[in-house]
């Protein structure tokens, strides 16, 4: 292949901007991301060889060297990783594949702070060379292919790039960064380890840096390495060490990790900016071996709602790595978490199909389901600082500097996560039949007498009335339409509280919770009303004479809206509005028929039953009206307005409407 010159794709163009405009001020993680596709890129070469141990050609140890040239202001990574062929290096390096680039792009904002926390969670990776390097030089040969099949891949990181054919004897991949004006700085052996060290200790393969000696040099400054010998300065010696302490992070003892070693290793698995809300690691002994850490995030990334893609658990085993994204490690639901499973046991070329088999990696689906549960509810049980409480002897309890420090700041955290996560954990009830229990106390929802979505089930049955047997919720779009429901009169009236869901996933996910903690679950939207104790004996006898009377303009209704109700009836639902719909006890409600119809589902035509309120004066007005075919259609076509619904006719419904004003 002759040299040719490529276009990057636009969203490409676009992301490498930005990249050099909002990462300044943290420029250093360049070496990270390389680094850690260098790392990558022999990882896949290990697993790849597992099957064809060829593929090693005669360099089977793996390792990323480091070097750099100040006088031709060159930065170079090298690995002896899988390489790449020339159209891989064509479409890894000039289109993002991940999902939702598009979307991605158009959420920037330009707002450097903000789209920085962006980038970073979607993760720049190569790009991020441009930071530091006006030129990128990328040579590289595939394992496996021909020396002449190598690649040479340049680019200004503007608009294109170019490619050609190279010939290229080493395995793997260089990447030669053309360092700018200001990050000249980055040739120096001192300041290039200080970086390796806070990042990538624990890089299993060693990162190698070929040694410096001073030459002619005296001690003038002891200490002061970088600028304490004169005069002939640092020379190569041309022998490589390796800088990297090379142990994963996950195999150490937890006393010998600090915080800050577990933040950092969590943003170099994740791309994330942001230190973790909470974490977890342990050694799991027993008939299956493992370690497991594992993190919960502060963000949900942008791909959340994809049950395919993501998955944020990387499979080792005995320290090698497996896979990424090993979906098999936990279920679904738990799509959020990052972090990395070891196991003892599991054969080395596993592959996706046989985790979905394995009997040990159930049981370490099933370990770190509870771990990550029980980190939830950690948080959810100090999300609240604890009040100050007035003791009954009149002695306050000494609370230390450090509880206190440590109570100020897991506050918010679980509200943080539902924030961002809640909706996903609800999948949870639906496919993790043996957790339900603590997945149900794990629920937060707004409701008719608080604003925040913070009430949990227990929270609620603590406020029920006396007498209330029920705990009643109801779902809708919004919180503004799930407030305003005419569902919910006659219990704001009453005083008696509503849990207000308007997640898309509530519908479906509370056809697996019949009850919490013994109390049954029951929608307002859903049966006869059925307040059961709440009702004192008058109102119930009102409601059976109201029935009673309004027997024939019932039947009335109901022949004149056979095509859209199911049964008319008189309800003591309602207080202000004249009628609203509602479903059979164990029917599927409008709203969820109407949600899998906008997603192209086959649902129900449910037919709804129109509830009347009999002391209304619009219903009063019917019986006897010239009108009362339009106005039987406009009571039920404004019921399903109300409920965020759309009539059948809409023009039929204005026409009517219409005729009434005129
Ligand atoms: P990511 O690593 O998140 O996929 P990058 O932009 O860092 O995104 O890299 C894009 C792709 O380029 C990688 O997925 C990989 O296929 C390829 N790549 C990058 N660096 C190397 C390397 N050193 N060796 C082989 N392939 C690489």
């Amino acid at each position: 292949m002759t040299k040719q010159t490529l276009s990057f794709q636009a969203e490409v163009a676009q992301l490498l901007h930005l990249v050099t405009h909002s990462l300044y001020s943290n420029k250093e993680i360049f070496l990270r991301e390389l680094i850690s596709n260098a790392s990558d890129a022999c990882d896949k070469l290990r697993y790849e060889a597992i099957n064809d141990s060829g593929l090693y050609e005669d360099a089977p140890d793996l390792e990323v060297r480091v070097s750099f040239d100040k006088d031709a202001r060159t930065l170079t990574i090298t690995d002896n990783g899988i390489g790449m062929s020339a159209q891989e290096a064509i479409e890894h390096l000039g289109t993002i594949a991940k999902s939702g680039t598009k979307d991605f792009v158009s959420k920037l904002s330009g707002d450097q702070k903000a789209d920085s926390q962006l980038i970073g969670q979607f993760g720049v990776g190569f790009y991020s060379g441009f930071i530091v390097a006006d030129k990128i030089t990328v040579e590289s040969r595939r394992a496996g292919m021909k020396e002449t099949e190598g690649v040479r891949w340049i680019s200004g990181g503007a608009g294109n790039f170019e490619v050609e054919t190279i010939t290229r004897p080493q395995r793997g991949t260089s990447v030669i960064l053309h360092l700018n004006d200001d990050a000249l700085d980055y040739a120096s052996a001192w300041k290039l380890k200080g970086i390796i060290n806070k990042y990538s200790d624990h890089i299993s393969l060693p990162i190698l840096m070929e040694k410096e000696e001073w030459k002619d040099g005296e001690l003038i400054n002891p200490g002061d390495e970088a600028g304490g010998r004169q005069p002939g300065g640092m020379v190569k010696t041309g022998e490589w060490e390796a800088v990297n302490k090379g142990n994963a992070i996950w195999a150490r003892a937890k006393k010998d990790i600090t915080s800050e070693q577990y933040t950092e290793f969590y943003k170099q698995i994740s791309h994330d900016f942001e230190a973790p809300l909470a974490y977890t690691h342990n050694r799991v002994e027993g008939s299956t071996e493992y370690t497991q850490l594992l993190y919960i995030p502060g963000k949900a990334p942008m791909d959340l709602y994809n049950r395919e893609k993501s998955a944020g658990v990387k499979l080792y085993v005995k320290r090698v790595f497996i896979m990424e994204d090993a979906e098999a490690l936990l279920p679904t639901y738990l799509r959020f978490v990052k972090g990395v499973v070891d196991s003892a046991d599991l054969p080395l070329n596993v592959s996706r199909e046989l985790l979905q088999e394995s009997r040990d990696v159930k049981a370490i689906r099933e370990g770190c389901t509870k771990r990550v549960l029980g980190m939830l509810e950690d948080l959810a049980k100090h999300d609240k600082l604890p009040e100050a409480e007035t003791p009954a002897d009149g002695v306050t309890d000494v609370v230390s500097a450090e509880d206190k420090a440590e109570a100020e700041a897991s506050a918010g955290k679980y509200s943080k996560f539902y924030a961002e996560f809640g909706a996903v954990l609800k999948e949870g009830l639906g496919e993790d039949f043996a957790n339900k229990d603590r997945l149900a106390k794990l629920l937060r929802f707004a409701s008719s007498t608080t604003d925040a979505v913070s009430v949990s089930f227990a929270d609620y049955k603590a406020r029920m009335k006396e007498g209330q047997e029920a705990i009643y919720y109801i779902t809708a779009d919004t919180l503004a339409a799930a407030r305003n429901s005419p569902q919910l009169e006659v219990f704001k009236k009453k005083g008696i509280e509503v849990l207000l869901m308007t997640d898309r996933v509530d519908e479906w996910a509370l056809n697996y919770l019949h009850d919490f903690d013994g109390t049954p679950l029951q929608s307002v939207a859903k049966g006869a009303v059925d307040l059961g104790k709440l009702q004192d004996e008058a109102e119930k006898k009102a409601a059976e004479e109201a029935a009673e009377t309004f027997k024939p303009l019932l039947a009335k209704l109901k022949e004149a809206l056979k095509d859209k109700a199911e049964d008319v009836r008189v309800t003591t639902r309602l207080v202000d509005s004249p009628a609203c719909l509602v479903v059979q006890d164990h029917g599927m409600s409008t709203q969820l028929a109407r949600m899998l119809k906008q997603a192209g589902q086959a649902a129900p035509d449910v037919k709804p039953v129109l509830e009347v309120n009999a002391e209304h004066p619009l219903v009063k007005k019917l019986d006897g009206s010239v009108h009362f075919n339009d106005l039987a259609h406009i009571l039920f076509d404004q019921a399903l307005l109300a409920e965020g619904g759309m009539p059948a006719d809409p023009a039929a419904y204005v026409k009517r409407v219409n005729a009434l004003l005129a």
